[in-house]
């Protein structure tokens, strides 16, 4: 129950399930928890999680290390990896600037993202934080930090859902879809 979105019956049914199961799959289970604790660790460059010092994608020498992408969490790197889209490297901030929650830039991998800026050439910075209040608020502070920067600066369109309707599409998506348009010549 205390793993997120498992209530009581489903905790029991996994318990149980658990008794039953062969022995040397719950060793296996055990040895993975386990792991969370001894194996796993953080990327010192980009704040993704890491069997090593460095993360498969820091050390990988097919990424294009001139794009950056800066995402709130390291969960959100599984999301644009499974995409298959991007082949440069991300930035952890560990977080959003959310002021009343108490979170401000203090709280993010901040000063480690500028040191990144100055030491790896990067050609294009993209703002991938969550299309929220606190994303958003995030994404225009981090635009002021990049002004200097000499690249590009390029933020995630924000828009319309594969296979919906534009009649059930909210006016904000539908606005920022418009804003966010595209050049196709
Ligand atoms: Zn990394």
């Amino acid at each position: 129950m205390r793993l997120p979105s498992i209530g009581p019956k489903t905790a029991q049914r996994l318990a149980y399930h658990l008794l039953n199961a062969p022995p040397e799959q719950v060793q296996e289970m055990i040895a993975s928890l386990e792991g969370v604790l001894t194996q796993v660790t953080r990327c010192h460059r980009c704040g993704n999680y890491a069997e090593d010092a460095e993360c498969p994608i820091c050390s990988s020498p097919r990424r294009d290390r001139s794009t950056l992408c800066i995402v709130a969490q390291a969960k959100d790197i599984v999301a644009f990896e499974r995409t298959g889209e991007y082949r440069g490297l991300y930035h952890v901030l560990g977080g959003l600037i959310s002021p009343m929650d108490g979170k401000g830039p203090e709280d993010l991998s901040v000063d480690k993202l500028q040191e990144r800026l100055q030491d790896e050439q990067f050609k294009e910075v993209v703002l991938a934080t969550d299309p929220t209040v606190a994303g958003e608020a995030t994404a225009l502070y981090l635009e002021e930090l990049l002004d200097e920067f000499e690249g590009d600066v390029s933020r995630l369109a924000l828009g319309i859902p594969v296979g919906s309707d534009f009649e059930y599409t909210d006016e904000v998506t539908l606005g920022r879809a418009l804003s966010y348009r595209q050049k196709l010549s």
